[in-house]
């Protein structure tokens, strides 16, 4: 039988979509931000990214939640005209058991009052454990959230409703009580996280996401206005290499800064790699001999200047390395994004993960799946 030829930039396509009167570049992959005081804020000295904040982490510090309400997020995080969205932090709630202590009028006026560009409905990821009454439950009030948020917010913020499931047919009944509560410009898949967690890395959970994100891209693709699809939680950048061929438009990870306090930083085609053997992670060493980057923290140094910066201890090495792993993340996207214009997105991701160990079965389980979905 002849084979089938896969597009060569898969499902992925590039969009300029206006969001809050700003363009809304697309393929994109934003750095999931939280408020700590000694995070970096990559945005500042790499241009063009896009950034996702959390509510819950601001409406548990009253001061900063007043100050963001008042001023707005974006002049809080010192951004200009790159796009900030706003997750609701029902993973969060739900992952400590506060589902019940979190009012979603509160989480939607500070979403309001913040004048971040995107707002993501309050949601309930439903964790495999659940019951399905508990998940039954937990879907019927996510739902509502939204259509709490469709009514509420009308000063421009784009609300992004996020698809839950654990199977493609589950994903494809939310979305259709989904679509009937509005016109959205950005649709989210959720609860990614909690699979990604699992003890060991399977290829097979991955097999699942991958087909849930070419479905979700099959779904948006029935609606007008060629909507954006938005993955929550990629963990890799290389795995978002991968949801961007299935059809995603926005990934989203931030394992540039987990990775940084583990002491790791990312080698680009490589993955996250420990920068000195006192760390106690089981991870294999950076490959010093094949290093160069040109991030602001690494550029023009010598590879030991740059090895001693990447093992300082404390805030500071944290810092150093948590850049560079932003850098390395918004080049990746970058690369994909000249591909997707070439016309050669397969090829990059095919360069990137054939000799890789655990990607290369994801890539050809993706490339075979889109295969069939043609
Ligand atoms: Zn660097």
């Amino acid at each position: 039988m002849a084979q089938i030829v896969v597009d060569p930039n898969g499902l992925a396509r590039e969009k300029v979509t206006q969001i809050n009167g700003k363009k809304f570049h697309t393929p994109t992959m934003m750095l999931t931000y939280s408020f700590r005081d000694n995070n970096p804020r990559p945005w500042l000295a790499i241009p063009n990214c896009s950034v996702m904040t959390n509510a819950f982490d601001i409406l548990r510090n009253k001061r900063l939640a007043k100050r963001i309400a008042t001023n707005g997020i974006h002049s809080e995080l010192g951004l200009t005209n790159e796009i900030c969205a706003m997750d609701s932090g029902g993973f969060q709630f739900i992952s400590k058991g506060e589902e019940e202590a979190i009012n979603p009028e509160e989480v939607i006026d500070l979403q309001i009052a913040s004048g971040v560009d995107i707002a993501v409905g309050l949601d309930y990821p439903l964790l495999p454990n659940f019951s399905e009454e508990k998940a039954a439950i937990l879907a019927k009030k996510s739902i509502a959230n939204i259509q709490m948020a469709v009514k509420r917010i009308k000063n421009g913020t784009e609300v992004m409703p996020v698809l839950h499931g654990n199977s493609v047919a589950e994903i494809s009944n939310y979305f259709t009580k989904v679509k009937k509560l509005g016109e959205f410009k950005i649709w989210g898949i959720g609860g990614l996280v909690p699979q990604m967690k699992q003890s060991f890395p399977s290829h097979k959970r991955y097999f699942k996401i991958i087909d849930k994100v070419i479905r979700a891209r099959e779904l948006l693709d029935s609606l007008e206005g060629n909507p954006l699809l938005h993955i929550f939680g990629v963990g890799s950048p290389l795995a978002g290499l991968l949801f961007l061929l299935a059809g995603a438009d926005s990934i989203e990870s931030i394992s540039w800064i987990m990775n940084a306090k583990y002491f790791l930083v990312y080698q680009d085609k490589i993955g996250a790699r420990k920068v000195s053997k006192q760390t106690t992670m089981c991870t294999t060493s950076v490959q010093w001999d094949s290093y160069s980057c040109s991030c602001p923290v690494c550029k023009g140094l010598p590879i030991d200047q740059v090895e001693e910066k990447m093992k300082l201890r404390g805030n500071e090495g944290f810092r150093n390395r948590a850049l560079h792993n932003a850098f390395i993340y918004q080049q990746i996207a970058a690369e994909a994004t000249k591909a997707i214009e070439e016309n050669t997105l397969l090829s990059l991701c095919r360069e990137k993960l054939e000799n890789h160990r655990f990607f290369k079965g994801i890539l050809h389980y993706t490339i075979d799946k889109l295969q069939k979905c043609r």
